[in-house]
């Protein structure tokens, strides 16, 4: 799939393929193109190149393009506007045109049952809280039950605690009505809450996609590692002996590498464990900052050119100025070619 806008590639080569029933997140800094992909999807846009196909018939290609409409897809967008001059239970029959009234209504009542809202149906949408009209956009978008859900950042608009509670709402009500959906999200916590499957996407491209933990235990690069954990990032260089050699061990460069090139190792903050005078490197805290249940401290490690940093739970006591042993795991030390730190 590939999408110019004039100069700009917002897509440059992009293949998916979604399972029925899957929930797929892409994944994304803003620009990347996740927008452009979802709205080719759902047809507001057309490809350059490449084509569509939802259950195995093609809705845009080189010579074919199916308006919105026909493709069964529902929507849901990140300002979810409900139409403010039809009732709720209006706005969630929007989609049902094709049905006789009655039976419309019905399907309509039975979905805001399903978000719990049933009680509302006769009223208009400015009564509701945003978490309610999140819930009637859900319902208006599911209730045609298409094939495909797309949703752009749909909890974006939320406060934290009620975003928590959409996304268990809307994962369960996806997995009620079977439904394949995906969803755009800049979060990488969302995504890992919601996603069957992660797909990351940088520049117009695909970076890597897998499950949650896949993604978390072997980024494809340091862009992904950042997307899913705190990391410290120490510069070296692959030595005559075809091994990196750092504090905590030589360690193995990535395939591909040879004797001087440059390399980052990723360490975790939270893969620091920090004892008062256990095993381990020798180090001095030098700062901390207090973040609730955990600490972030700053810590001048031996053999480290620079301070690394370390995430503790509060209680574990660390404060500034005390002298530490800090034990790394190297199994846990990431690798990367420097040259794909972008
Ligand atoms: P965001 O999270 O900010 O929405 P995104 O990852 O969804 O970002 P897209 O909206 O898909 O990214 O945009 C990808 C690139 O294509 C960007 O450089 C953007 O400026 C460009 N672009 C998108 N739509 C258009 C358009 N209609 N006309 C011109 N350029 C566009």
């Amino acid at each position: 799939m590939r999408r110019n806008f004039g100069t700009t590639q917002a897509l440059a080569g992009v293949s998916l393929e979604i399972d029925r029933g899957e929930v797929v997140c892409l994944l994304g800094p803003s620009g990347c193109g996740k927008t452009t992909l979802l709205r080719i999807a759902a047809g507001i846009e057309r490809p350059t190149g490449g084509r569509v196909l939802i259950n195995g018939h093609e809705v845009a290609g080189p010579s074919s393009f199916v308006v919105p409409e026909k493709r069964s897809v529902g929507l849901m967008f990140q300002d979810f506007a409900l139409f403010p001059h039809l009732t709720i239970a209006g706005n969630v029959a929007f989609g049902l045109k094709s049905l006789p009234r009655a039976e419309a209504k019905r399907e309509a009542l039975a979905a805001l049952k399903r978000v719990g809202l049933e009680h509302m149906a006769d009223e208009y949408p400015h009564v509701l809280s945003g978490g309610q009209q999140q819930r009637v956009a859900l319902a208006r978008a599911l209730v045609p039950r298409p094939a495909v859900m797309l949703m752009d950042e749909p909890f974006s608009g939320l406060d934290v605690q009620l975003r928590d509670a959409m996304q268990e709402e809307t994962l369960s009500l996806l997995r009620e009505t079977g439904a394949t959906a995906m969803v755009v999200t800049h979060n990488p916590e969302e995504a890992m809450r919601i996603g069957d499957r992660i797909v990351v996407m940088r520049a117009g491209g695909l970076i890597q996609q897998g499950q949650a933990e896949a993604l978390y235990h072997q980024p494809a690069d340091l862009f992904v590692a950042r997307l899913f954990s705190e990391i410290n990032e120490v510069a070296y260089r692959v030595g005559a002996d075809g091994k990196i050699d750092t504090p905590i061990g030589k360690l193995s460069p990535p395939a591909g590498l040879q004797a001087h090139d440059a390399v980052t190792i990723g360490v975790r903050e939270r893969d620091i464990r920090l004892s008062d005078n256990g095993e381990g490197l020798s180090g001095r805290v030098l700062d901390a900052k207090f973040l609730g249940d955990v600490v972030r401290l700053e810590v001048g490690i031996e053999g480290f050119d620079q301070p690394l940093k370390v995430r503790v739970r509060e209680s574990a006591g660390f404060r500034q100025g005390h002298d530490v042993r800090a034990q790394i795991d190297p199994e846990r030390a990431l690798v990367f070619a420097a040259e794909l730190q972008k």
